[in-house]
């Protein structure tokens, strides 16, 4: 049987709301920031790593304040846990693919509850006085090409599958032999032919690949 890798966004695929949004629009220069970097962002203005970097430099909050609000207001997806279980039980690669940060994934998502799961992500350097650092993965203008990873894996001869929602999922789901989108990314793929299953939950995901592997 082929050898499956399941890769998944985080921000907004996972986690029900995107934690880099709500932290800038929470914590740091307020919604009509990051409207009008999400705009520059859109029109090619600037790139999504210099958008990210931005929203992240105009948060001047410890890192604790951020953990609070956080766990206080961001949910994942119900229904993660149990898909990420099933990925366990019949070992399948399960690797998220993150344009956001470890310090932020890591407060969702517990070591000990998912051993085996790889997260691919960028570093954040919480500074009160300069705002918060970024230090991102690659020097693509998405600060991490979440392309790379699926590349290494179809060349290892694996099926990829791809779960996304958004920006920076783009390149993700034109590399991947199979695509899961919700939210933006299914216009993109609408827009440039990818085929895809629409999904709204890691259920509805569960279903469709449970059925088959
Ligand atoms: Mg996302």
């Amino acid at each position: 049987m082929t050898k499956l890798h399941i890769f998944s966004d985080f921000d907004g695929t996972i986690s029900q709301k995107d934690t880099l949004v709500f932290l800038a629009t929470n914590l740091g220069g307020g919604a009509e920031m990051v409207q009008s970097i999400g705009r520059l962002i859109r029109e090619g203005t600037i790139s999504l790593s210099e958008g990210i970097a931005a929203e992240m430099r105009s948060i001047r909050r410890s890192f604790a304040d951020a953990e609070q609000l956080l766990r206080e207001q961001v949910q994942i997806d119900p229904a993660f846990p149990a898909f990420a279980a099933w990925c366990e039980t019949k070992t399948i690669p399960l690797t998220i693919l993150s344009a956001g940060f470890h310090q932020l994934i890591d407060l969702f998502i517990r070591r000990e509850e998912f051993p085996r799961l790889e997260i691919l992500a960028n570093t954040l350097t919480p500074n009160e006085e300069t705002g918060w650092q970024c230090t991102f993965r690659d020097k693509s203008g998405w600060g991490h090409d979440k392309a790379v990873a699926i590349k290494a894996a179809k060349k290892r001869g694996e099926h990829t599958i791809f779960i996304g929602d958004g920006l920076s999922d783009r390149g993700a789901a034109e590399a991947a032999d199979e695509v899961f989108a919700k939210h933006s990314l299914i216009e993109h793929c609408r827009k440039t032919g990818i085929k895809f299953h629409e999904y709204q939950t890691f259920e509805d995901v569960l279903k469709t690949l449970q059925n088959r592997f």
